[in-house]
């Protein structure tokens, strides 16, 4: 069995990547994030796919949260060989408006608390010759759109980190990579119709068909299914040489 630690997993992206690892019964599972169901949550996996998971409620503005985090999950099961860095948040907003404490929740959320996990997870992978990093970005990671100034900033940060990332870990069989979403009707992006609404002046549904579906060509929201199963690729032993990478899932978003 190996173990994955999956952040922010109680909600949309990061539980989705959760169930379709949980459903191979190969993985004892780390959940985390700020639902308060979320002890339930893991609970209810373990029951439904007769595997092991614990919950940790870690803030990922909290150092010392992360690494009791990842301390607790190495004591629980002795080693965590996957890590997803999925927790995120989003404001839309003009960058004249942005308020400050925004940016800053936003890179520390979206950015550094990968940093922390990282270095934290580092040595038992680097230990054990084996490890995966695996960095939920956003198509916004590759390209950028109006008033998503801090959004924008922290993926195209954690795309940089996925890089360096992979270099340092490619002698000791660590890889890591980011994927790159399109749109994904979670929570976050249920928020940001509303938000996004006020920012252009528009219906919601003018949203989502001229903002946010308007820019994939294929009109589509992407399944939380379809990230879960390239997860557990970029997991696998047989993807030791993909690396470095920052995949888009975006309906061909970034192709034009
Ligand atoms: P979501 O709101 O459904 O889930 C976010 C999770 O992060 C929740 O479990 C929440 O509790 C957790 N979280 C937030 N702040 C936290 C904190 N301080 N400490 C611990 N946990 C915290 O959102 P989602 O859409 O599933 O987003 C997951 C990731 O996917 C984010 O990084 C987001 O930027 C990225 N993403 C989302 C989309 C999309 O369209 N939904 C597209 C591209 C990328």
């Amino acid at each position: 069995m190996k173990t994955i630690l999956i952040t922010g997993s109680s909600s949309g992206i990061g539980l989705g990547i959760a169930r379709e690892f949980a459903k191979t019964k190969q993985y004892n599972l780390v959940l985390n994030g700020l639902e308060a169901n979320g002890p339930q949550i893991a609970a209810d996996l373990a029951k439904e796919f007769g595997i092991k998971t614990i919950f940790s409620p870690a803030n990922m503005l909290k150092p010392a949260e992360l690494r009791d985090m990842v301390k607790t999950a190495v004591d629980t099961f002795g080693s965590v060989d996957v890590l997803v860095n999925n927790a995120g948040i989003q404001h839309v907003s003009p960058i004249e408006d942005f308020p400050d404490e925004k940016w800053d929740a936003i890179i520390g959320i979206n950015l550094t608390s990968a940093f922390h996990l990282s270095k934290a997870v580092w040595p038992g992978m680097k230990a054990k010759k084996f490890g995966r990093i695996i960095n939920i970005a956003s198509a916004h990671g590759l390209v950028a759109s109006e008033f998503k100034s801090a959004y924008v900033a922290s993926k195209h940060g954690i795309v940089g980190f996925t890089k360096t990332l992979a270099l340092e870990g490619a002698p000791y069989g660590i890889t890591c990579n980011a994927i790159c979403p399109g749109y994904v009707k979670t929570p976050l992006v249920e928020k940001q119709i509303a938000d996004q609404a006020k920012a252009h002046q528009l219906s919601e549904s003018e949203v989502i068909s001229k903002v946010m579906l308007y820019k994939q060509a294929v009109k589509e929201f992407v399944s939380v299914e379809s990230l879960g199963q390239l997860a557990l690729f970029l997991a696998s032993e047989q993807a030791n040489t993909l690396t470095g990478a920052s995949i888009p899932v975006d309906g061909g978003w970034n192709a034009q």
